[in-house]
């Protein structure tokens, strides 16, 4: 029999974790002839999530969990659940509801019988969210697309299915610096796109700020593309070009008058800013080679179910 193995991150999820066991296990009882395992990362909770998924593994053999020792974020904790899980099949989805379980089986079908590797989620709409924040995701998903080679698609939730060859293909990208929704489409394979309306979480608040997700997908962007750095050259043409344009064409043609001061300033502001912008993208660049190379481990473990078990 085949294993579907269902990936949940969860940080500070004890409001929604019992909605989420309640509907994960009606839709499971849905699906004849294929094992299950529950896997809930537990990403450094400050709430009673870790209490709630104790009792849930004790009264239920097929939930497992994995707690980390502090908050290491969803990304690491996705890691960890695809390294941790055992099924041939494996699909995440987040705790609060708004990856509605309920599309699993058409997504088991997809990879079983349609002959794709995964089978991926995306909402069409995104009602309930605050227009800025769609505003700022919308102009993020046309930027990544045009200036990098993974195929981001706007919308796109990481709920997903995965065959086993594709989850040790995305093992096999060990990098510290994770941007997941890169990487799905970075290792390829063929996959079914599900689209479906966007869903309210059921309880509890969403963990990502303006400036959490702001810095997300600048991460995303020095992760999957290197068109920045090549901006801080093409700029560095653009003036030196505009200063000899300009500036000396200008003063050959129209002589020098001394009254100059306020042009002067705003040049030597406007150079000395694009200088900043070019090195702040340097640095963005070396920051993460720096944490590359330091192969520190994407998350670190301190209890799993098995600690409970005799
Ligand atoms: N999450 C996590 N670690 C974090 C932040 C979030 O594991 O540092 C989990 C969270 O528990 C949830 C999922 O990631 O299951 C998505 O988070 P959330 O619903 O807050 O994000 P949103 O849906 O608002 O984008
Ligand atoms: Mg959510």
């Amino acid at each position: 029999m085949k294993m579907i193995s269902i990936v949940v991150p969860c940080y500070n999820e004890e409001e929604a974790l019992p909605y989420f066991y309640d509907e994960i296990t009606k839709v499971v009882k849905t699906m004849k002839k294929i094992n299950f395992e529950f896997l809930f990362i537990n990403d450094g909770s400050k709430d009673k999530t870790l209490e709630v998924l104790r009792t849930l593994a004790q009264k239920d053999k097929r939930v497992r969990y994995v707690s980390f020792s502090r908050n290491f974020g969803k990304e690491a904790g996705m890691y960890a659940g695809l390294k941790e899980a055992h099924g041939d099949y494996v699909a995440i989805m987040d705790a609060d509801l708004q990856d509605p379980p309920s599309l699993l089986p058409e997504m088991y079908h997809a990879v079983t019988e349609e002959g794709y590797d995964s089978a991926a989620t995306r909402r069409v709409t995104r009602a309930g969210e605050p227009p800025i924040r769609s505003f700022f995701a919308r102009c993020f998903y046309k930027l990544i697309n045009r200036i990098s080679k993974a195929d981001i698609v706007d919308g796109a939730r990481d709920f997903r299915l995965m065959s086993r060859q594709m989850v040790d293909a995305i093992l096999s990208m060990t990098e510290y610096n994770r941007f997941s929704k890169g990487i799905f489409g970075w290792v390829g394979f063929e996959t079914k796109w599900i689209e479906f309306e966007n869903v309210e979480r059921v309880a509890g608040e969403t963990k990502w700020s303006f400036w959490k997700l702001f810095l997300y997908s600048l991460d995303g962007i020095v992760a999957f593309s290197t068109v920045p750095l090549s901006i801080a050259f093409v700029m560095g043409i653009l003036f030196c070009f505009i200063a000899i344009a300009f500036i000396v064409v200008r003063t050959i043609m129209f002589g020098d008058p001394t009254s100059g001061w306020p042009s002067l300033v705003c040049i030597i502001f406007l150079v000395s800013g694009v200088q900043l912008c070019c090195l702040g993208i340097m640095g963005q660049y070396l920051s993460k080679t720096y944490l590359e190379t330091k192969k520190r481990p994407i998350y670190i473990v301190k209890e799993t179910e098995l600690d409970h078990k005799e």
